[in-house]
């Protein structure tokens, strides 16, 4: 008699903060199938094609099943080894360099089943505390730099969905596309349901203008601009809450001064946006109480000095006086978090062995490789050669490592080109692990066995350390015991795994809905800072800034953002799963019909996109979605990031401002277009 059961599971991607729930059925020991899950209090039932695409995952003959081995980096030469002797090569070669010549990158594939619960990233840094070599905070390639932004006006706590949709009377969604938030957008519409008044800011008219009451097409990176000008109407106006401001700000005198002369008509040169609707968009906000903000997780900021976007926009809540009122302030935000979320922390760094550590930044991982200050690297769950900017500098900083280790679960770019080493990864149904949004914490239990000789990473680190006799890295028994250590925190109501599958496998965080609702900002001064002395100190502006990508130098302007097709580089850029390669077979680049006549590009052209780094081949969309001068692409296709600049975007001094890392290069990148269509080149 066949024996079906039915598993509560999470999706393995990550679209934090929101992050959907699905039941599992497993039948015989086999998945028969994957559906929403309609008890989850977050996603109500919703599973978009890429949760449902998940199931894909299971039996695709490009899982990789087995430790391999090659002896030339580039060939497809790859041979089968065992999960001991490739931890032994791996061991000796670690021991052979020293450990301050090992380096450890994890990304998002290594969170399928533990997003902002954090226990696997902690597991890793635990395990390179303890041993002493480096490693570094991925949020540098993500949110890093919109959380840094909001961290210096003190504005990094978010509030709920939940108080969106019940509470706003105006909801901006500030270069947020809903793509990575469904359900956010759940949330949004009721509020708009409500009477509330839908705003979307962003480059190009995106799958959420579809919801919106007004679309403002901004150009790429002069959200600064937008934000500094509304604040000169506010002001201006006299409609700014003074007593927030006297009660809850520092700095309101400087920024009065500064914002004088970024007027509504200097705004619209920067932003390209009519003087007017800046006019109109500013007393709109400030006449709408309350007013909440959801802005961008991590596209927003890319690009120089982009995180003033951040940094401007978190003023505008101060002003009006939204902080800390249901409704208003900021929204929900990728990798932003509830006030009182948290979970125990095991990653030992009080524990770090003395050493020369790499700071947290792009710039200073590329030149570790370069100079061979870090000889072995490890990579888990990501895709450095493409995620990285200036690919051809990675790939050739890659060259120089004399190991390179992949631990993931299909091949990708950085696998085919780097890797000497890879080992197969468990995914997300063959081990137990728990997601977090900002209003629970979800348990993802183990569905079915490892399939093939895959092995959950914490049996990479248990296998290192024991070669390398490194004491402490896995004190538990097994990962549910590790997993209990983790949630004993008051936000969690001191859970556990079992008290979890008690309770439906799932538990409300004690959190609150609201963002700061004791006026306790998280400055020097405890109060929202609109001119930062901590800032000036770093060597960076004490005041909001606006950023000038130059309207008139030569080239378009590349922005990158996501679909519904893709999530980062999961599953090969998505192309392992056959529904989302079906889907999205190829890069396809937005550009405005003005500029595609000029350069004689017919839509679904061939085309090539260049500049003085590199090239890379897409498909032309030509469309008045986006506007002159700009052109869109899905981030993360392998190569796309070879036109991309690696300069760092903040100093030194301002890495370790925060607990998440700030070192993200600038990702900017003026472009130049050509068809293909005629030249018999393509290559795509
Ligand atoms: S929105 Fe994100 S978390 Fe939800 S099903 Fe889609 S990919 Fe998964």
């Amino acid at each position: 008699m066949a024996k079906t059961r039915s598993f509560q599971s999470m999706c393995p991607m990550n679209c934090h903060p929101t992050l959907c729930g699905m039941t599992v059925t497993v039948k015989d020991g086999q998945l028969a199938s994957i559906a929403g899950d309609v008890t989850n209090p977050d996603s109500q039932g919703f599973l978009c094609m890429r949760g449902r695409a998940a199931h894909e995952i299971l039996g695709n003959d490009r899982r990789l099943l087995k430790p391999l081995v090659r002896s030339r980096r580039g060939s497809d030469q790859w041979s089968e080894t065992s999960w001991d002797a490739a931890l032994d090569q791996i061991a000796n070669k670690m021991q052979s360099v020293g450990r301050e010549a090992v380096g450890l990158w994890q990304g998002h594939g290594n969170w399928a089943n533990d997003y902002a619960f954090g226990l696997k990233r902690a597991q890793m840094d635990r395990f390179a505390n303890l041993y002493g070599c480096q490693y570094w905070n991925p949020a540098m390639i993500c949110w890093g730099l919109g959380g840094f932004g909001a961290g210096i006006t003190g504005a990094i706590e978010t509030s709920t969905k939940e108080d969106l949709g019940e509470n706003s009377q105006m909801v901006i969604l500030w270069g947020a596309n809903t793509v990575s938030q469904a359900n956010t957008l759940r949330h949004v519409e009721m509020a708009k349901r409500r009477g509330a008044r839908i705003v979307v800011i962003d480059v190009r008219r995106t799958e959420a203008s579809a919801l919106a009451d007004d679309v403002i097409i901004v150009k790429p990176g002069s959200d600064a601009a937008l934000a500094l000008a509304m604040m000169h109407v506010i002001i201006a106006d006299q409609s700014w809450s003074a007593s927030f401001v006297d009660a809850h700000t520092t700095g309101f005198a400087a920024l009065k001064a500064h914002v004088a002369a970024m007027t509504p008509d200097w705004a619209e040169t920067l932003t390209g946006v009519p003087a007017s609707r800046v006019v109109a968009l500013a007393r709109a906000y400030a006449a709408t109480r309350p007013a909440m903000i959801v802005m961008g997780g991590s596209s927003l900021h890319k690009g120089d000095n982009t995180w003033q976007a951040a940094r401007a926009i978190t003023c505008l809540p101060a002003l009006t006086g939204d902080y800390g009122r249901p409704g208003g302030g900021m929204g929900p935000r990728h990798g932003g978090r509830s006030h009182g979320a948290g979970f125990v922390d095991l990653s030992a760094a009080d524990r770090r062995k003395p050493g020369h550590y790499i700071p947290n930044q792009m710039e200073a991982i590329l030149t570790a490789l370069e100079t061979g200050t870090v000889k072995v690297f490890v990579s888990l769950g990501s895709n450095v050669s493409s995620s990285f900017p200036d690919t051809n500098r990675m790939r050739a900083a890659l060259e120089k490592a004399e190991l390179v280790v992949a631990y993931d679960i299909f091949a990708n770019q950085y696998i085919r080109e780097a890797a000497d080493i890879v080992l197969p990864g468990t995914i997300w149904l063959e081990e137990i692990g728990a997601k977090s949004t900002n209003t629970y914490i979800h348990l993802t239990d183990q569905a079915l066995p490892a399939a093939g000789d895959a092995r959950p990473v914490y049996d990479l680190y248990k296998g290192l350390a024991k070669r390398l006799a490194v004491d402490d890295v896995y004190p538990w028994a097994d990962q549910a015991e590790a997993m209990d250590a983790a949630l004993d925190h008051p936000a969690t109501g001191h859970t556990s795994v079992e008290a979890l599958r008690a309770n439906g496998g799932r538990v409300a965080l004690k959190v609150s809905h609201v963002a700061y609702p004791t006026y306790d900002f998280a400055t020097p001064t405890g109060k929202i800072e609109f001119s930062s002395s901590r800032a000036a100190d770093m060597g960076i502006p004490a005041l909001p800034m606006p950023v000038d990508f130059g309207g008139t130098k030569d080239g378009l302007i590349l922005a990158h953002g996501r679909t519904f097709g893709h999530f980062h580089s999961f599953y090969d850029h998505a192309q392992a799963l056959p529904t989302l390669a079906a889907r999205e077979d190829q890069a396809d680049l937005w550009i405005a019909p003005q500029d595609a006549a000029y350069r004689g590009i017919l839509d679904a052209d061939p085309i090539e996109l260049s500049n003085a780094r590199g090239s890379f081949n897409a498909r032309a969309k030509v469309t008045p979605r986006i506007p002159k001068g700009t052109v869109w692409i899905r981030d993360g296709w392998p190569g796309l990031n070879t036109l991309t600049d690696a300069t760092s975007v903040l100093p030194l001094a301002a890495l370790d401002a925060f607990a998440f890392s700030v070192g993200q290069s600038s990702y900017h990148a003026r472009i130049e277009v050509r068809s293909l269509r005629n030249a018999g080149e393509a290559n795509l």
